[in-house]
């Protein structure tokens, strides 16, 4: 049996971060009230949680590449168009129950009604998107044409939001670019790369190879990465606590925030592990644990890109996910999957219609939920990313973009939280498509062993 110790001594590492998440707390606070930092020192402060940010995201790059490749040419076509489809499937049916809780929940609770737009202060410039332009840019970023210039394409703004968060910034064009490096394009390519490899026999093994060994060794980094976590994650939430300038603004908008984290919670909390239970019959609840450490990731850096490399490790090594699964699974669903994003987008817009007194009909409600949708895939897993997105949303049904400012002010606090339950709708997600292709990769494993026996 596993007594105290050798519980602590099993989970040392969440635990450390867990501590170290409420000593940053903590050491925030004291330092807003005892030491008067500038500007200036406020960046010092936060600079050994910019190193953890840093390094995870320097990971991010050779692990998408060597997953995706590695996932896709393991597979056979048949069974890997098999497993994506089951894939697609669940992030479009739980995206769409995520809306249909937002708007439940904000029809329900009406946070706006009771107050007007001109209460609130309005924070920042708007971004400049369209409909139009967010999914050409979607169809765009697909397609990179040249593969160097994906791995570091540069977004104006996104790259300086990551520590102070705000969208005054003037850029335009959200797509999925993540932090400098286009996700989406590079999947695509390694799809396609993936399955031409699968199909070269002899000659594509020795590629094959080399980006499993890629993978591997990347995933060693992402180790010794994780033990410099606590110190990171210390400082990065101390440091954007001696930041936040206004908390007034959380008396005003409180039964928004609670409408968005009681919609988070539900989802989170009943509807994924009910989901779970019923395809894989195994313990939602054990799921959830087994991830603690990428959800706490995910609360502190707003990533989920960044997070990745802990949700892969949480997947594999607490909740035993093949690796067939989570290489092909998971960076999809870091960039496309966002349940957390779509609720929240629903419900904002839906808020901000309240706040002007906009009366909205069935078709406009329809509208909504599509295009929340559409916004979350949209979105790249950055920081901030589902506020610029916004923008479409309230364009569809003829509310002012401009009004994406009004909910500015407290983003940095539903963003962590919003993040948290995109990760958490991944790791579920690639839970459910392994049991659903149970048959698929046991044929494979017979077939695997033949292969082994007698490889001619
Ligand atoms: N920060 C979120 C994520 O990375 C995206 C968003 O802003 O909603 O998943």
């Amino acid at each position: 049996g596993m007594n105290f110790k050798g519980l602590l001594k099993k989970n040392w590492l969440l635990i450390a971060t867990i501590l170290s998440v409420l000593l940053g707390i903590g050491l925030g606070f004291l330092v807003r009230e005892y030491a008067s930092f500038s500007q200036l020192d406020k960046q010092y402060f936060g600079f050994p949680g910019e190193i953890l940010m840093r390094m995870l995201k320097l990971v991010i790059l050779p692990l998408i590449i060597s997953s995706m490749i590695t996932g896709i040419a393991a597979l056979d076509s048949e069974v890997s168009g098999k497993i994506g489809l089951r894939a697609v499937i669940y992030y479009f049916s739980t995206t769409i129950i995520a809306v249909i809780l937002g708007i439940i929940l904000v029809m329900t609770i009406k946070p706006g009604i009771s107050q007007t737009a001109e209460h609130i202060d309005r924070e920042g410039t708007t971004p400049n998107v369209t409909t139009v332009d967010t999914l050409l840019d979607l169809l765009r970023n697909m397609f990179p044409e040249n593969l160097v210039q994906a791995c570091f394409q540069q977004v104006r703004g996104f790259a300086h939001s990551l520590f102070i968060p705000n969208i005054t910034k003037d850029y335009k064009i959200t797509g999925s670019y993540s932090d400098g490096i286009n996700v989406l394009g590079l999947i695509v390519f390694c799809v396609a790369f993936g399955l031409v490899i699968g199909k070269m026999g002899e000659k594509g093994r020795i590629l094959l190879e080399f980006f499993d060994a890629l993978n591997e060794a990347t995933m060693k980094l992402v180790q010794i990465i994780m033990c410099y976590m606590p110190v990171g994650i210390l400082f990065l939430i101390a440091a954007k606590i001696t930041e936040v300038e206004d908390w007034e603004i959380f008396r005003k908008m409180g039964l928004y925030m609670v409408t968005v984290l009681s919609g988070l919670a539900v989802h989170a909390i009943v509807v994924l592990p009910l989901i779970y239970f019923v395809i894989v019959r195994k313990n939602p609840f054990t799921f959830t644990l087994g991830m603690a450490q990428a959800l706490v990731t995910a609360l502190m850096i707003s990533s989920s890109s960044a997070t990745l490399p802990v949700t892969f490790r949480c997947a594999e090594e607490n909740n035993h996910i093949d690796k067939r699964i989570t290489r092909f699974v998971l960076p999809v669903g870091a960039t496309i999957n966002m349940d957390g994003t779509a609720l929240y987008e629903a419900v904002a817009a839906i808020f901000i219609a309240q706040l002007n007194d906009y009366e909205l009909d069935v078709g406009q409600i329809v509208t909504i939920s599509i295009t929340a949708t559409v916004a979350s895939v949209g979105a790249a897993g950055v920081p901030n990313a589902g506020l610029v997105t916004m923008v479409i949303v309230l364009t569809a049904v003829g509310l002012p973009a401009s009004d994406v400012t009004l909910i500015v002010a407290v983003d940095w606090l539903l963003d962590r939280f919003r993040t948290m339950i995109n990760v958490l709708g991944d790791a579920y997600g690639a839970g459910i498509v392994q049991k659903l292709s149970k048959k698929e990769l046991e044929r494979m494993d017979l077939m695997s062993d033949v292969d082994v026996a007698n490889p001619f």
